[in-house]
């Protein structure tokens, strides 16, 4: 049943459903979209990815250094679900810090695509989608660095939203890039993600960035609403036929809805890889400084303190989250900074003003999510590859710009295909309402 179903439950009914829930996840343990689950709360239940502190909780962003480690308070998104009457309910798998494309790099193992067993959930949010997509969740929260809810969610056949940066606080989100994360929806379909958007957004005094906004969108849905589209032809030639034909196909269905199509183009994406890997990289080998096997989670002694770092750190993360802090360090060394870190945010501060004229003029821009169905496991092993596999999806983070992906249609192989609707900072109104036509 839909989120909205589910809020006009009863406690009696909830109770039921909730232990039926219970059942059907532990009956399919091969898929492991969960790491743990348990429930807060008598409210509607949603899986909640595990960079997302539930106070009592474990929670360890799918790591090994983080393994023991217990919430000592509730974040700001979990206050705000208790308030409105959902109940936390387990803890979805992760690659390790939200780092990669397909939830391969969690401690706690792979998480199979509910579509096809041979297949990746996407990433880094794999859990929440498969949870959702396999019937496991009435609906889950993701967090979006670089496409982690839009690209799981599109992979998996449903519904992700990333806010635009500031709407949703990041307090109680484990950090991998702060100035890129948001939580966000993942959600059976449009309205819901309507829905658990409203619930979890508006200002927070314990997020220094939070916008001071609280406008609501789920009462005002209208997908009457007529609007002037972006469509990016040559953006679009490097992705799969699948993903081609399903633009084709989106096109089509937006003309039919009266909307109005505009062709524009983007600058290469060749750009914003670079941008968002050295940014993101440059944050992420900051913001996991600190654990350093003192403060949180697991540690693994030494003769001194700095041996105890070194052997934390060595034994606590793994290949890829290394690789990340050596390159991030790198980027922001003395003789490198100017080159790389300040040459990036230069870049950035370019593919934002490139957003920004697009949206003098259109409302809404249409475009692909991800180059191509899932990829099978193991086919995105070499790094460069799943950096590369980010190319839809990383410069609406850079430019801080709101986002919804949504399926599409199926590959002859019955895998979805999804794309994603982006919209002008703050215009999330006009963005549910544009996806509204198009589901
Ligand atoms: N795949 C991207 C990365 O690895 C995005 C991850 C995310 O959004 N958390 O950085």
């Amino acid at each position: 049943i839909t989120l909205k179903e589910a809020l006009k439950l009863n406690k009696e009914e909830l109770v039921k459903f909730k232990d039926d829930l219970k059942a059907k996840i532990e009956a399919n343990p091969e898929l492991n979209a969960y790491i743990s689950v348990d429930n807060v709360g008598d409210g509607v239940p949603v899986a909640i990815k595990d960079n997302i502190q539930v106070k009592n909780w474990s929670v360890t962003s799918g790591s090994n250094i983080l393994q023991g480690y217990i919430a000592p308070y509730n974040a700001t998104v979990i206050e705000k679900m208790l308030k409105a009457g959902l109940s936390p309910f387990g803890r979805t798998n992760m690659d390790e810090f939200a780092m990669g494309s397909t939830t391969e790099s969690s401690f706690y193992g792979k998480t199979q695509n509910p579509h096809n067993p041979e297949y990746v959930p996407g990433g880094s949010s794999g859990g929440s989608a498969a949870a959702v997509a396999a019937g496991l969740a009435v609906a889950a929260l993701g967090s979006d660095t670089g496409g982690s809810i839009r690209q799981p969610a599109s992979f998996c056949g449903i519904v992700g939203m990333k806010p635009t940066y500031g709407r949703v606080s990041r307090y109680g989100l484990g950090a991998y890039a702060s100035s890129l994360d948001q939580i966000g929806p993942m959600t059976q379909n449009v309205e819901d993600a309507a829905i658990l958007y409203d619930i979890i957004s508006g200002h927070d005094v314990k997020d220094s960035t939070s916008a001071p906004k609280d406008d609501k969108v789920s009462d005002k849905l209208d997908a009457d609403r007529k609007l002037r589209i972006a469509v990016l032809p040559k953006h679009v030639e490097n992705a799969s036929t699948d993903v081609k034909n399903a633009y084709e196909k989106a096109i089509a269905s937006l003309e039919n809805a009266g909307h109005e199509i505009v062709n524009y183009e983007l600058m290469d994406a060749k750009f914003d890889i670079s941008a968002y890997y050295i940014t993101a990289t440059a944050e992420a080998a900051t913001n996991l400084a600190r654990y350093d096997g003192i403060r949180y989670g697991n540690r693994v002694e030494g003769k001194n303190l700095e041996e105890t770092f070194v052997n934390t750190r060595s034994q606590g993360f793994g290949d890829e989250v290394k690789r990340r802090i050596m390159l991030g360090n790198f980027v922001l060394s003395s003789g490198y900074y100017e080159a790389y870190y300040v040459k990036a945010q230069k870049t950035r501060h370019m593919i934002k003003e490139q957003y920004e004229n697009i949206f003098k003029d259109v409302d809404l821009i249409l475009s692909p999510i991800a180059p191509g169905i899932a990829p099978k496991f193991g086919e995105l092993s070499n790094p460069m590859d799943m950096y590369l596999s980010d190319l839809y999806s990383i410069s609406v983070n850079l430019a801080g710009l709101p986002a919804l992906s949504l399926p599409i249609s199926k590959s002859d192989n019955g895998m979805p295909v999804g794309l994603q609707l982006i919209a002008n900072a703050y215009e999330e109104q006009t963005l549910f309402d544009g996806a509204l036509s198009l589901e």
